[in-house]
């Protein structure tokens, strides 16, 4: 391999140098065939872990010996080097019973999950390759390593391994792939929220997301059945060309990839299918959709077991996405008050998703958002005043006049309220004279 970096390189001499086998292997090889940077480097060897130890040794951590994994450090970085291994029984469709060291490099790239994760190339440019993984990369298919069935069996994390490299490298899934992918879905639920929790994140971000999950809605349904009344959900009203699903596909798609802005995005009409009414002239509607929605989604984040932080963002802005955007300068002062910066500009994108992913007669609502954008980047320069911090008194003067406990803070916003409102000027005399009143 041309680009293996230097830290690496030598890892993998000092290994044969000792005279033991030595590889870069999965992610990698792949990232690196593929011309992207990879995120990490990792080794596999013939050396067993101890062999591995005494090779390093000082700079070698013993992270994962059962599962033969050194860290060794080089260079100021960590890479895992890890034994060639075989997997032994897999009894809970998570992880094997136990693990066996083999010194044969084919044994342990047959473990691996996909064709294109099971290549090895070493320094000279050698590349091990017994799946045909290059291939498969070349013409864009995702591939089980030997029977699908059984691989997703022995690991139903693989299933949605699997959908996430289609979505983030842009792969077709292997029709026997895919067919077993839909056959296997159900063993997911054996898997960990929080496992399911990270592919699904990362999948999220890849920029052929959208693509599919329209083929797989089924294997979400698995840990999110509230998704799966989305599906075909016809919405008849003139607003809207596509059903609850692709239109919330398509806001997916035309969003930036931000963690809360993606999740929002793609559930931000979730309760939809639970409000929905047909008046006299035949037209649908979905009132209250958005409080609804909220709640479905902060069920749905919560089996997950996301962060609070991260549901609480998401969950806001599902609330807030049917809400008319803020176009004056009191508005927008509010909405800042209650969102801050950060989530104000995500609402915003979120709303332009949201009506991109409409009829195209509808497109022209983006005027209203780059509105409001406007008036909220002249506030943010002229350093408007939205929060407490910014207020130009604090809870000492307050103090000093006299206040005590609770009244302080209730103090404080009301005047927070009152420049907000543009009742008065956030100048420290002009707020003083108002404590009086208040
Ligand atoms: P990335 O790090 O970019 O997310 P990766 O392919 O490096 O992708 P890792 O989770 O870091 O993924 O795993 C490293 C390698 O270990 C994989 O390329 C694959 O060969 C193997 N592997 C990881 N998880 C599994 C699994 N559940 N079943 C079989 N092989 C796996
Ligand atoms: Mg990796």
């Amino acid at each position: 391999m041309k680009n293996v970096p230097g830290h690496v390189a030598e890892i993998l001499s000092a290994l044969e140098a000792a005279g033991y086998e030595a590889w870069c292997v999965g992610g990698c090889v792949r990232d690196s065939l593929l011309g992207r940077e990879p995120e990490d480097w990792d080794v596999t060897t013939s050396a067993l872990p101890e062999e591995t130890m005494a090779v390093f040794a000082p700079h070698a951590i013993p992270t994962g010996l059962q599962h033969g994994t050194v860290t060794v450090r080089s260079d100021h970085k960590n890479v895992e080097v890890t034994t060639y291994r075989v997997d032994g029984e897999y009894r809970d469709h998570r992880r094997p019973e136990s693990v066996a060291f083999t010194r044969s490099l084919e044994e342990d790239l047959a473990r691996r999950d996909f064709t294109i994760n099971a290549m090895a190339e070493n320094a000279r440019g050698e590349l091990r390759d017994p799946f045909g993984g290059a291939e498969d990369l070349r013409r864009g298919l995702l591939r089980c390593v030997g029977e699908p069935d059984r691989r997703f069996e022995e690991d139903a994390l693989r299933i949605l391994r699997g959908l996430r490299f289609a979505a983030t490298l842009g792969l077709e899934i292997e029709a026997e792939t895919a067919e077993s992918i839909h056959r296997n879905r159900l063993l997911l639920r054996e898997i960990a929220a929080e496992r399911i929790r990270v592919e699904l994140m990362k999948l999220l971000r890849g920029n052929h997301a959208a693509r599919v999950l329209r083929e797989y809605p089924d294997v979400v349904g698995v840990f999110w059945p509230e998704v799966l009344p989305m599906v075909g959900f016809g919405q008849k009203n003139h607003h809207h060309c596509f059903d609850v699903w692709e239109h919330s596909l398509h806001a997916l798609e035309v969003v930036k990839k931000d963690d809360a802005l993606l999740w929002s995005a793609l559930l931000h009409d979730i309760g939809k299918p639970k409000c929905f009414t047909v008046d006299d002239a035949g037209t649908g509607h979905f009132y209250g959709h958005a409080q609804i929605s909220r709640d479905v989604a902060d069920v749905m984040l919560r089996r997950l077991k996301c962060s609070t932080e991260f549901r609480e963002t998401v969950v806001r802005l599902v609330e807030w996405h049917d809400r008319d955007i803020p176009r004056t300068d009191k508005s927008i002062r509010r909405a800042l008050r209650l969102l801050g910066e950060t989530d104000l500009r995500r609402l915003i994108a979120l709303k332009r998703a949201d009506n991109l992913a409409q009829a195209p007669a509808y497109h022209d609502r983006q005027l209203e958002l780059d509105e409001g954008e406007v008036i909220l980047e002249q506030l943010l320069a002229e350093d408007a005043c939205f929060s407490l911090k910014q207020l130009a008194v604090n809870g000492r003067d307050l103090l000093a006049l006299g206040l005590q406990g609770a009244e302080v803070g209730r103090v404080l916003n009301a005047l927070l309220d009152a420049v907000i409102n543009g009742d008065v000027p956030n100048e420290r005399e002009a707020l003083l004279g108002r404590v009086g009143k208040l």
